[in-house]
């Protein structure tokens, strides 16, 4: 699969070029407005195999199926629950994934050996208008290799994916930045798998039973069945050993300052715009501070620069744990490998203990 990889810009010809390699079987980096994409035609296994490839993602990791109108919906699943067709009515084309049970027609390549499938509409005008010309549904993993961190740009997609697919649409940085919501979905309730965009309040406006389930925000063992499994994977980590500092601005300064390594150049503190002078040790913002969107915006490529700096220990701070703040302390726990200090109010912070 030795490919000579391009970006090219998203013009009617390039996204023809796009639909017809995707015809084709193969597999084509693409934007959409979570986080890049490796898309490929979800009705073919062949193809499937080929994203599995490039990422190095386990085969039972199941993908997401990507449509562009509901016309594409009924072939893909057995049946549509009401709850689920009132949140789409709201909040597709968006970053929201629903659990379906599959059709005959889906590839258990596709589903990772699960009678359900995800599937989503995205917003993303480019997206859209690549799965309209394929005229089938595409399944798309996050286009980065398995374990790091999802892309939000073309030339994050290239970093990882060189050599390995032939063609990147250039789409410029995804606006939201970090992947979509993915919920089951039954009668009279939502189970949130894994938080994203669309947030558990947003939900609650249009279902009233909404649970998040335990594998948001806890470590789940290897032998324990879960019900989205790319909740056990180790995921979204820089090469740095990440540690969360829960606690205030303060606290977050006066421990990182005082556990500093000598060897200070390797060690970065990862905080909010404007907290940079706080600390005595190299720092990188990661967005706004009370500002979920814009920290979901900044994550992926901040954890991405921590590597090209060569960092290789990282004192992050600690996202609010709501709207999408909830999804930013997600990806940021794993890839922190669950590693949490609480800092308590009189600033000793607590045994390093593993939130699980
Ligand atoms: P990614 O494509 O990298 O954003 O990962 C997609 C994630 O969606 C997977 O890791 C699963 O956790 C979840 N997912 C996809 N399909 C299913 C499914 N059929 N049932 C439960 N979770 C799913
Ligand atoms: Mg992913």
């Amino acid at each position: 699969m030795a490919f000579h990889t391009i970006i090219v810009p998203p013009d009617t010809e390039q996204i023809n070029h796009a639909a017809a390699l995707l015809s084709a079987g193969e597999v084509v980096g693409i934007p959409t407005e979570t986080v890049y994409g490796l898309a490929a035609d979800a009705y073919n296994p062949d193809a499937i195999k080929k994203i599995f490839l490039a990422k190095g993602r386990p085969q039972d990791n199941p993908l997401i199926v990507h449509i562009d109108s509901l016309d594409m919906l009924p072939e893909l699943v057995l049946s549509i629950p009401d709850t689920a067709k009132r949140l789409a009515e709201k909040f597709w084309p968006g970053p929201l994934t629903m659990i379906f049970p599959k059709s005959e027609r889906v590839p258990m390549e596709t589903t990772g050996n699960l009678n359900t499938v995800a599937v989503r509409m995205p917003s993303h005008p480019i997206a859209r208008q690549i799965i309209h010309a394929c005229g089938f549904p595409l399944a798309a993993p996050s286009a980065n290799l398995s374990g790091s961190p999802s892309p939000t740009t073309a030339e994050h997609v290239l970093n990882d994916m060189n050599g390995r697919i032939p063609l990147i649409i250039n789409g410029g940085e995804c606006e939201i930045g970090v992947e979509s919501t993915v919920i089951s979905v039954s009668e009279d309730r939502v189970r949130v798998l894994r938080p994203g965009g669309i947030t558990v309040s947003m939900l609650r406006t249009c279902v009233e039973n909404v649970e998040i389930d335990n594998g948001v925000l806890h470590m789940i063992a290897n032998d324990v069945k879960v019900s989205s499994p790319g909740m056990k994977y180790k995921h979204y980590a820089p090469k740095a050993k990440v540690i969360i500092l829960d606690g205030s601005r303060q606290a977050f300064a006066d421990y990182v300052n005082n556990h500093s390594p000598s060897n200070v150049q390797d060690t970065y503190a990862l905080l909010f715009d404007g907290e940079e002078n706080l600390v005595s040790i190299p720092a990188l913002s990661y967005g706004a501070v009370h500002d979920g969107l814009s920290q979901a915006h900044g994550l992926f490529a901040s954890l991405r620069k921590l590597d090209e700096l060569n960092a290789k220990l990282v004192y992050a701070r600690c996202p609010e744990k709501d709207g999408v703040g909830l999804a930013v302390y997600n990806r940021l726990l794993r890839a922190a490998g669950f590693d949490v200090i609480t800092l308590d109010k009189t600033n000793a912070p607590s045994e390093n203990k593993k939130e699980e």
